[in-house]
Order: structure tokens, then sequence, then C-alpha cells
């Protein structure tokens, strides 16, 4: 018999025949061939079902080398039975190289190599892999990551387990979902950092002090919360721009978390307003110590634009568990504390007490009632005479504001003054005062009693506002008061912040005719080069300097009076002594030339009626 051969022709009709010819040759009893048998079957039909069979077999393999994912098949033993153009290339570039082909290699031996080696995640592949070989499962799912040199990358890898009528197979496919993992973790991180400043937010903040606090509860630690606040930020970002700003609060977000330790936790929880908690701490007396080393931290200037800028911070601290337990009040406590550091001063520390709670319940008290506190008329002003200290007689008259409440009584301007400044209401009852003053002055005038000059306090706050001079314009006009009539006191804070600015809103008041004099002269920065630059008409000791003055300790402030005073004379300004109480003090400030004299020696603040009476008294005849 001859090996089988096969024949392909086409019949007349087009159609492809395949046929398989087999020979013998029929021999005789003696061996001799007698004739020869041909065998021929048709077997197109074979051949075309192998024909169609390795066409979807190429159709199945290009189909799967054209997807992204990465795919292998396995038979029931983990063999390899084929694998995709996209697992080859994942294979190489995470490093799995496989010299012969992959067909035939059995998968578990690869997962094998890649539990002792790498990546993080291969173990728990294996285990799964061999459950769903092993029929203990039918398919799953892992997610894992993968570092090379370049990146980090991470895969979604599903394994199914199937069987229709022939054989187990199984498909194990890898997707990259590195970019939707990468928009994933930057959507976490949105959602829990700080984009300017990478730092926790105030979500993340409150849940790593959650989980430090029940840490705490079960290893009996103390933890202390701070709340820190930037000193004057407000002023940086309003003169410099936003970008200024931007650049600072990240400086000093890093000499913050600079000055911690790595257990430390530090979150930005507002603009300027930075929280950190300190766990296990040996004594509660340390967080002022770390306090202190964040407060020198931000000593050194900021290079901000290349120019220098110095910010100092407040700074608020509590303690678990001594202060409160839970995450809000400890924040609260610290806030707080913080707020209290600011009142006395910035740039310090303050430990939370108990007592502070109540002063910030006395404080909303004071502000909710400020809020009404115009419309309610329960606002008034007093006027104490400032008197010529060679002719004896009243040249001008101070308006102090007053505020009636109606459960607590008289409170003092320096109590509510600086609430209404923090809260803006100071601008709307300034502009109320400055409106009440000048009329009075007008109303006075229109008694023929000797023209005065109406001294009215204003606040930094009024004076940023950018419409100031035409605000006192405007109160000069409806009132009918000669601009001549009327002086401005300013406190030396609003010098210092935007000199250029302050200047151009002096030179406008000045051309109506208003006087201007800096308060509480000593009090401040007092910068001699500002004295000069600004068109003053007259500068007010402030009552500290003169209250010594004739005491046994007095020998100071008689020497810092005499200086200013001299001072104010060689710059033309005339200079007013406030809060002269004793006759003492007059002699002494009357030797030194000062030349107007303001105190309860001569008179206390007065009501309206006081005053006129107290005028029509001191007449002229
Ligand atoms: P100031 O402008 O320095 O006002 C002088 C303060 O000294 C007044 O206190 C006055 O009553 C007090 N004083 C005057 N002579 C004597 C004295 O001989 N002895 C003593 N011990 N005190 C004397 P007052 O009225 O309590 O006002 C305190 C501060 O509140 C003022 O200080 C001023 O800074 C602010 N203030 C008052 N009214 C207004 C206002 O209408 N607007 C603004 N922005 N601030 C105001
Ligand atoms: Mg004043
Ligand atoms: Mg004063």
């Amino acid at each position: 018999m001859t090996a089988p051969f096969d024949q392909r022709y086409r019949r007349s009709d087009g159609r492809l025949i395949w046929t398989i010819a087999k020979l013998a040759v029929a021999r005789d009893a003696a061996g001799r061939p007698k004739h020869l048998i041909a065998v021929i079957e048709d077997i197109s039909e074979r051949k075309a079902m192998e024909q169609s069979l390795r066409e979807s077999e190429r159709f199945v393999k290009s189909t799967i080398d054209a997807l992204s994912e990465h795919i292998c098949v396995v038979d029931e033993k983990g063999c390899i039975l084929t694998v995709n153009k996209a697992w080859r290339e994942y294979s190489h570039n995470v490093g799995v190289h496989i010299t012969q082909d992959w067909i035939g290699v059995n998968y578990l031996d690869i997962c094998d190599k890649a539990t002792a080696t790498g990546p993080r995640d291969a173990a728990a592949f294996a285990e799964g892999m061999r459950d769903v070989l092993f029929d203990r499962r039918e398919d799953f799912t892992l997610e894992y990551s993968c570092s090379t040199e370049a990146a980090e990358r991470w895969y979604l890898a599903k394994v199914t387990r199937f069987q229709l009528d022939g054989p187990v197979r199984v498909v194990i496919s890898h997707e990259n979902v590195t970019q939707a993992k990468l928009a994933q973790q930057h959507l976490t991180f949105l959602a829990h950092y700080d984009s300017l400043t990478g730092l926790p937010n105030r979500v993340l903040f409150y849940d790593r002090l959650k989980h430090t606090l029940l840490q705490a509860e079960r290893s009996d630690w103390t933890v202390a919360v701070m709340f820190i606040d930037l000193d004057n930020f407000k002023m940086v970002n309003d003169t410099m721009g936003h970008a200024a700003g931007d650049a600072l609060l990240k400086q000093a977000s890093a000499r913050i978390v600079a000055g911690l330790r790595a257990n430390d936790t530090v979150g930005r929880l507002g603009d300027d307003e930075f929280g950190v908690f300190l766990p296990d701490l040996l004594s509660a007396n340390d967080a002022g110590l770390v306090a202190q080393k964040i407060m020198d931290a931000m000593a050194c200037s900021f290079m901000i634009d290349n120019k220098e800028h110095f910010v100092t911070c407040s700074i608020g601290i509590t303690v678990y568990p001594h202060d409160a337990r839970d995450p809000d009040s400890l924040v609260s406590n610290a806030d707080t504390a913080m707020y209290r550091a600011k009142q006395i001063g910035r740039n310090n520390h303050q430990y939370f007490t108990a007592h502070m709670n109540t002063r910030m319940l006395e404080h909303a008290r004071l502000e909710n009632g400020l809020r009404m506190a115009l419309e309610r008329q329960e606002l008034f002003l007093e006027y104490q005479p400032q008197v010529d200290m060679q002719s004896g007689r009243i040249v001008g008259v101070e308006a102090l504001m007053r505020w009636h409440h109606p459960e607590l009584g008289l409170v003092a301007p320096t109590t509510f003054i600086p609430i209404a400044e923090e809260t803006g209401l100071i601008v709307a009852i300034g502009e109320w005062a400055l409106g009440v003053a000048c009329a009075q002055n007008v109303a006075w005038q229109k008694r023929s009693l000797a023209p005065l000059v109406m001294a009215v306090n204003l606040s930094a706050r009024q004076f940023k506002q950018k419409d100031m001079s035409d605000t006192v314009r405007q109160v000069l006009h409806e009132t009918g008061l000669n601009g001549n009539w009327l002086e401005l006191e300013l406190t030396e804070g609003i010098v210092m912040e935007n000199a250029e600015a302050l200047i151009a809103t002096m030179n406008r008041l000045k051309t109506y005719g208003v006087r201007l004099s800096l308060d509480d002269f000593g009090t401040g920065y007092s910068n001699l080069g500002y004295l000069k630059r600004f068109p003053l008409d007259a500068i007010k000791i402030d009552r500290s300097f003169i209250s010594g003055i004739g005491a046994d300790f007095g020998a100071d402030e008689s020497m810092i009076a005499s200086t200013v005073i001299t001072l104010g004379h060689s710059l033309r300004l005339a200079v007013v002594a406030e809060g002269v109480e004793t006759s003492e003090q007059l002699r002494t400030l009357k030797a030194l030339k000062c030349d107007i004299m303001q105190g309860f020696l001569f008179s206390t603040p007065l009501s309206a009626p006081a005053m006129t009476h107290l005028l029509e008294q001191h007449a002229p005849q």
C-alpha cells in the first residue's frame, strides 16, 4: 500500500474537490502483482471543515491580538494554550522573559516565580489562580500594581474558568487600569488634601484626629491639638495679591511641617489657619515647646517676589484628655485659645482654659448685640474738651463713642470697638459717629459759641475703605460743617499698613480743610520717617506717658513727653497731651511747652447737653 496522497481539483461547476487516494497492489497466491487497486475518497467536506476551523482560529487569534487587554488561555492543568500580542508585550515590559514560546508553559510555574520575586500581589494572584484551576471557584478579579523604573502601573486581572462541550479552559486577562487609578487617586487627593500646600485638608485632619484619639484612649496617651493662624496674612493678600499670598502660605506651611515629628499631623483648616496634633506627649508642656519652635521658624523673613516679608503666627493649644475628648471640642478649644493669643498682641501661644469659653460666649453676645445697636439707637457720643495750655480756653472736643447695652448697661469702647473692627461693623457705626459729631459741631456754632475743632476717631478698617475721603466730604456737605472744624484722629496701626495709599487719602482730606492727628502716639511702631511724610497737624501723646509724670517712677515718662513735644514742634505739629489728671502733670506739660491738654483734670467726657452747658460757661464774654 502506498502512502495516501491528497489531490485537489476544481470541478466544472467551480466547486473545489479534495480527494485522498490510496493505491494498493493486489497479488496472486505466489505473490506476484496481479492488479492495482486505487481507493479514492472524497474528503472535501472534512477539508472544508478543517479550513473553516483554521480560519476561525486565525480569526479568534487576530481578534484577541487586537484587544488591548493581555489575554492568556490555559488548560485545566494550567498549561498555556494561547496568548495574545498585548500579553507578550506586557510580559516583556514587566520583565517576565520566557525564552521559549509561551505555548505549553505552565502558568502556575510563572505565578510561583513571580511570588518569589515580586510584584507585590503575586501571591494572592497565584492562590486565586489555583482556586479557579482546581475548581474551587469560578472566577476572581484582583487589582495589583507593578513598579518599573519608569512608573507604577496598575492592572485589573480577571481569571475565568469555563467549559463548553470540550475540555476546561481558563482565560486570564490583565487590563491596564493605570489611567483610571491615577484619576481616582487624584480625586481622592483632592477630596482629602489641600492642593496649594499638599497638606491634609479639614476632612482628613479630623479623620486622622479621630483615629488618633481612639488609639489615645486605648494607650492612655496625652494628645495636644494646636490651632495656628498667621498674623497679618490678610494684609499680604490684600496689598500684594493672591499669588503672593499663596506663595507665603506654601512657605509657612513648609516651616510648620519642618518643626514637627514624623508622627505629628498638620492640616490646613482654612485660608491661613493650620491645625496640628501631637500624639503621645510625655507632658502637656511639650506642646508649648513645639509651638515656640514653630513661632521661631516663622521669625525668619519670607522671600516673596524677591522681597523680604515678616509674618508671625498666633497659636492656641488644647490637651486631650484634660480639656476635651472629641475632635470637634478639641479643635474648637484650640481655636478659642488662638483667638486669645491674637487678642493679647499676636505672635504668642496660649493654652486653652475653661475661662476662655466664657469669654468667647461673652464676645459672641456683644457681637450680636452690636449688630443691632445702631438700629436700636443704643449708641451715643460723649465729648471731652481739649484745652489750650497757654490761654486755658476750650479749643476743641473729642467725640467718644458710647454703647448702652439693654442688659449689660454701659459697655466700654475699648471692649466694643475692637469687636466692631473685627466684624467690619465699624464702617457703619464710624460713619454714624462722624455724622453725629459734625452735626453737633454745627449746632454749637449756630448757638454762636466760640468755634471748636471736633476730633473724631477713625479706625484702620474705616481708613482702608476706598471711598473714605468721599464719605467725609459727603458728611461735611450734608451737615454743612466747614472742613477746618473737623479733625480726624488716626492711630499708628493705620499708618503702618500701606503708606502710599494712605498719603493719597490724607492729601485728599487735606483739600477739604480737614485736620489730621496721630492718636495714642508712642504706643505703636512710631516710625519717625512717616511723621515727616504724612500731612499731619497734630500728635497726641498717649495717656500712659502722661500718667507717670510727677510720680516717683515718672522720670522716664517726663523724658519721653519732653522728647515727643520737642519732636512734634520740630515737625511743626501741635502736641496734645491725653489723660492729664493732676495739676503737677499740667505744670510739667506747660513747662515743656505742650500745646493742648485733654484729661479728667479739666473734664471727663460729657453728654451733649452737659458739654453745651460747659461751653456756654466758658464762652468768651
Ligand atoms: P482715645 O481716642 O485715645 O480716647 C481717649 C480715651 O482716654 C477715652 O477713653 C477717654 O475717656 C480717656 N481719657 C481721657 N482723659 C482721661 C484721663 O484723664 N484719665 C483716664 N484714665 N482716661 C482718660 P474711652 O472713651 O474709653 O475711649 C477709648 C478708646 O476707644 C479711644 O481712645 C478710641 O481709641 C476708641 N474710641 C472711642 N470712640 C471711638 C469712635 O467713635 N471711633 C473709633 N474708631 N474709636 C473710638
Ligand atoms: Mg482719640
Ligand atoms: Mg488716644
